[in-house]
């Protein structure tokens, strides 16, 4: 490391903080540039509206995570976040089925986005090499289409200032400007693909009855891509402080809206009605928030026929997807741990951020195909993509996907397999396994669940009404 080179990152959303840690690794200082005030604690701002909906961060993410800032899961879990395993923990209405309860290795954190936020800040903000230039945004690069050589920023009173840098890595969120600014610099536009369900979101917060507030599964219902209706999706997810958060969702066509009167409506319309009967008896602690930042959307910065030295772009900056999936912070992270590799292999040296860029569009392309390949099986979707794994699909590959996802469902190898992928904790390639193929042929048949499979315990911690409600069949 020198002790002179210094990092700039614009935008102190998650991926930024994960960025700054990397480079802190690298660079002797590093300068996050923010447009908002950051809060010093768990609370709600401007610049990440989406953290009023359910975020989950699965373990592929949390493990990218811990083993840059370690310490952060228990701190989470310190703070009530819920560390769920993979699938027992969850009962979940998958398009296939309902799943088993089967134990894997794989694990989410369920909690509010504002307290996962300030807990990965104030990790990385214990390095003293990394500062926050709080309520200034990033207007424009200066340098060349050749290198980078810094950024400009305007401040609160509107001037504005040149912040050099010798390596900038834009993590700004879906809202990025980077396309206007490479243009500016004299660069080519940048190819874009992009596959819109049209999903909107709907979110709530409950207060959970009181036997169920120190521990509860997390209550999933998924839509069926494929059978040529709109989907619609409902998560249950237990918080911090004795809290559901409840997120519905719906693609073009069945988009639920934000009236408070319609949630529970929408969330009798989902496949089960079990989210519903669950929220019947719980008390709702504010309005419905609604969400449409949910298109995928993937910029092949990789692609460009030149990249400028010192310029990098991660988070959802570069990729961002339908949320459903759950996987923006995962891969946000994952990119920032290919940023690192990319910097301990080449340093400063000519070459390194086209081959980081390319790196971290290796790790958005596993999240990126999970989500489009189903996403393109809605009605109205609309697809701008020239990627032929989505544009032509051939026909074996879903059935293949059919195959294992309902295998899954209650095969204890398969479901290992499937969530492990699902989780961005192995690679799609995992499911074509020798081993998975095998399970696949030797999986001995199964008798479906008909009802959500709660456990008795958990049925214990409904009031005996709540209880006797639930749908059995
Ligand atoms: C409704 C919804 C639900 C989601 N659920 C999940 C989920 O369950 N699991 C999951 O993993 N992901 C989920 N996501 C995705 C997740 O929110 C994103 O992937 C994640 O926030 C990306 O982090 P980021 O740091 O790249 O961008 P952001 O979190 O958007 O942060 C961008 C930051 O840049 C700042 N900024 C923007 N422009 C400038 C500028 N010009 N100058 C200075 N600062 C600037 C902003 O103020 C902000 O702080 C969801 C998204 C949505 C919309």
């Amino acid at each position: 490391m020198s002790g002179e080179t210094h990092a700039v990152v614009l935008g102190g959303g998650l991926a930024g903080m994960l960025a700054a840690t990397v480079l802190a690794r690298h660079m002797a200082a590093v300068t996050v540039v923010e447009r908002d005030v950051l809060p010093d604690g768990p609370r709600q701002r401007r610049g990440v509206p989406q953290a009023r909906h359910a975020h989950l961060l699965w373990s592929g993410g949390a493990r990218a995570i811990e083993s840059l800032l370690p310490g952060t899961a228990e701190r989470l879990l310190s703070l009530g976040a819920h560390r769920l395993a993979v699938p027992r923990d969850i009962v979940w209405f998958t398009p296939y089925g309902w799943q088993r309860r089967l134990p894997g290795s794989e694990f989410m954190f369920t909690c509010g986005r504002p307290l996962l936020d300030w807990v990965v800040r104030d990790q990385a903000l214990n390095d003293k090499r990394v500062t926050v230039l709080a309520e200034t945004e990033a207007v424009e690069l200066t340098g060349t289409a050749d290198r980078v050589t810094g950024v400009r920023v305007r401040g609160a009173n509107g001037d504005t200032a040149d912040l050099p840098a010798d390596f900038v890595v834009d993590t700004a969120g879906r809202g990025s400007a980077m396309r206007r600014w490479l243009g500016a610099l004299g660069l080519p536009p940048v190819e874009e693909d992009v596959v819109d369900s049209g999903i909107a979101y709907a979110t709530r917060v409950f207060r959970a009855p009181p036997a169920a507030a120190g521990g509860f599964p997390m209550v999933n219902v998924a839509a069926a891509p494929g059978v040529g209706k709109p989907g619609r999706n409902g998560a249950l997810a237990p918080i911090e402080d004795g809290r559901w958060l409840v997120t519905l969702a719906g693609t073009r066509g069945a988009e639920p809206t934000t009236e408070d009167d319609a949630f529970l409506d929408f969330a009798r319309s989902l496949r089960h009605p079990v989210i519903a009967e669950l929220l019947e008896r719980a008390e709702p602690l504010g309005p419905v928030t609604g969400s449409r930042s949910t298109v995928n959307r993937r910029l092949r910065y990789d692609r460009m026929p030149h990249w400028p030295d010192g310029l990098l772009v991660l988070g959802d900056a570069l990729a961002a997807f339908n949320p459903i999936y759950g996987h923006g912070m995962s891969s946000a992270a994952l990119g920032a741990l290919a940023l690192d590799r990319e910097l301990a292999r080449g340093r400063l040296a000519p070459g390194t951020a086209r081959a980081a860029q390319r790196a971290v569009a290796e790790a958005v392309d596993d999240p990126w195909m999970l989500a489009t390949t189903q996403d393109i099986c809605y009605p109205g979707v609309r697809v701008d993509s020239t990627d032929p794994r989505i544009a032509s699909r051939p026909p074996e590959q879903q059935q293949y996907t059919d195959m294992v996802s309902t295998a899954a469902l209650y095969d204890p190898v398969v479901s290992a397999a499937a969530m492990r992928v699902t989780a961005l904790a192995a690679p799609v390639s995992l499911l074509q396994s020798t081993k998975v193929v095998m399970a696949l042929r030797t999986a001995a048949r199964h008798q479906p669940l008909t009802a959500p499979p709660f456990s008795v315990a958990e049925r214990a911690r409904l009031d005996g009404d709540a209880a006797a409600a639930l749908t059995t069949t």
